[in-house]
């Protein structure tokens, strides 16, 4: 089985500039844009250029130049945020999630960076 992509996605039509966007940092690679419907005061969302589904479509199929830059652009934006620990920040927490049982709504990958108050437990009970 393949992956299949679908290009009229919102994700898709933000990168062709079809719908605008709030970006904090756009690379070779990737973009990095709020949230429409920010979850915590800091809602980022991180999504690589090229047509991957989910993180194991882009774990699978794209080069290392596109792992790279995707990883390097989140641990920027935590530090642009003032959430990176090195700066001894509060933190944050990286969402990414996939298909059906992941809740997936947008079917680009896309990774949340979450941050800017206690963000309580790691999954819901139910
Ligand atoms: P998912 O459930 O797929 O992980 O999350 C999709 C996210 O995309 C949601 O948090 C939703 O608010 C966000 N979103 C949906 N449409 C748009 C849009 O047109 N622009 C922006 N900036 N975010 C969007």
């Amino acid at each position: 089985m393949a992956y299949t992509y679908d290009p009229e996605n919102i994700f898709a039509k933000i990168l062709r500039g079809e719908i605008p966007n709030t970006t904090v940092l756009e690379t070779d690679h990737c973009l990095a844009f709020r949230d429409i419907a920010p979850q915590t005061p800091e809602h980022v969302l991180v999504i690589p250029k090229g047509p991957y589904v989910s993180y194991d479509h882009f774990a699978a199929e794209a080069s290392d130049a596109e792992i790279i830059d995707f990883t390097r652009t989140i641990g920027k934006i935590t530090k642009a945020l003032g959430v990176d620990l090195a700066e001894d920040g509060n933190g944050y927490r990286l969402i990414s999630n996939a298909g059906v049982d992941g809740v997936q709504e947008v079917p680009h990958l896309h990774v949340h960076i979450l941050a800017g108050r206690p963000i309580g437990r790691m999954v819901a009970a139910s």
